[in-house]
């Protein structure tokens, strides 16, 4: 007898997995020049060298001790180093004991929701979100309240989101800029559901924690803010990774960042630690603490992601698409020229167009396309993205 949730999760694969796989079998049959693969998220740029450089000397320097566990939280100078860094790029005044490291943003997560939920608990999720963060909060006991999206800007639907909130709300999930829409939510959206959230935590008695998962914080395009969130709501705990920015998914290290400022923040940064060693994390992979660390500063040549945007997005409002405009991350999210968004994907994938569902994503009618690839299959694919409108009409 095995647990039927973990057996179901691990049998039921996601669809943009699913997806990817598919890409790979049909790229074997017809050529991987035929077949135009926008599902999964991997970056598309490599790491800076300075990435490589650092990994190759500390190799050199310290073959002693670099692959050695470090403390839970991870070593003291790289957290301190994080924190120098936010408090040069938004005049804070973080100090390493407020960071815990992690494997990347799906840990950091998990270790905050795990840390925060209590028997009856909800988390505030807004449509389009990422998938896994259903896996998340029930894997932590917890029960997920979707808002559905607001399609003309997916900003926030306010009125939802105000009906939603309850005594039993414990935290809200936020990710800006967004997978899979592409958008980063304005301050004045920001300030609005930072204002609901004080009223709501004053009346409720209790704070409610706003979790901003941030692992797209520095792809943003030119001219486009991306607030700092913990100055605008109080009560945020920071999920971050360098999955995307660096380009280092498969290395699996990010951090948590409980502020000071944060209510009943020490006991929320316990809670956090527990979390991580009750999931067996012992501590984040030691080489990347000092990699990230000393590279913190820097990203992978993102422009790419804007340029790629831009054509995309000329060129399928050319066509007839509706899209909202992404301000980053390297996700676009039009909706789907029939209502039934898994219909419209299949028949995108008849053409070798590989874009995914955007019902998975609390979206219905929308699909989402993953631009983080080279421009040249983008200018490649116009055809079939072409091909794809014409046969509605
Ligand atoms: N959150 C969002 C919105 C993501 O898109 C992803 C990965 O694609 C993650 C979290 C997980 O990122 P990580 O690789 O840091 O675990």
């Amino acid at each position: 007898m095995v647990s039927e949730r973990m057996k179901g999760l691990g049998t039921a694969r996601s669809v943009i997995r699913e997806l990817f796989e598919y890409g790979k079998l049909r790229a074997a049959q017809v050529g991987a020049e035929n077949v135009y693969d926008f599902s999964l998220g991997n970056p598309s740029v490599p790491a800076p060298s300075a990435v490589n450089e650092t990994a190759v000397r500390l190799l050199r320097e310290q073959p002693d001790q670099i692959h050695a566990y470090t403390s839970a939280q991870g070593d003291f100078e790289a957290r301190q180093r994080f924190a120098d860094s936010l408090n040069r790029r938004f005049g804070s005044n973080y100090t390493a004991g407020q960071f815990y490291l992690t494997v990347g943003a799906a840990a950091s997560l998990c270790c905050v929701l795990n840390g925060l939920s209590c028997l009856e608990d909800e988390f505030i999720v807004f449509a389009p979100y990422f998938p896994e963060y259903k896996v998340f909060i029930e894997g932590a006991g917890a029960k997920m309240v979707l808002i559905p999206p607001e399609i003309e800007g997916f900003q926030i639907d306010f009125d939802a989101f105000e009906r939603a909130v309850t005594p039993h709300t414990k935290g809200v999930l936020v990710n800006t800029p967004n997978n899979p829409s592409g958008v980063v939510y304005s301050r004045a959206t920001l300030e609005r559901l930072a204002a609901i959230l004080t009223e709501k935590s004053a009346r409720y008695g209790h704070p409610i924690y706003l979790i901003s998962d941030e692992p797209y914080r520095e792809i943003a395009y030119t001219g486009v803010e991306v607030p700092w969130i913990p100055h605008v709501y109080r009560d945020t705990v920071v999920c971050y990774s360098f999955s995307k920015s660096l380009s280092l998914p498969g290395e699996r290290i990010g951090y948590v960042l409980v502020p000071q400022e944060v209510t009943d923040a020490g006991d929320v940064y316990a809670a956090v630690a527990g979390a991580g060693r009750s999931l067996g994390y012992v501590c984040a992979p030691s080489l990347f603490q000092q990699i990230t660390s000393l590279c913190c500063d820097m990203t992978s040549d993102i422009r790419v992601y804007e340029e790629n945007a831009r054509l995309l997005v000329t060129s399928l409002r050319e066509m007839g698409y509706q899209v909202v405009e992404p301000n980053g991350a390297f996700y676009l999210f039009p909706r789907t020229l029939e209502a039934d968004d898994v219909a419209f994907c299949e028949r995108a994938k008849s053409l070798d167009l590989l874009i995914v569902p955007g019902s998975g994503f609390g979206a219905p009618g929308h699909a989402r396309i993953s631009y983080c690839v080279q421009t040249d299959m983008i200018r490649r694919a116009l055809p079939r993205f072409k091909a794809l409108a014409d046969s509605y009409k």
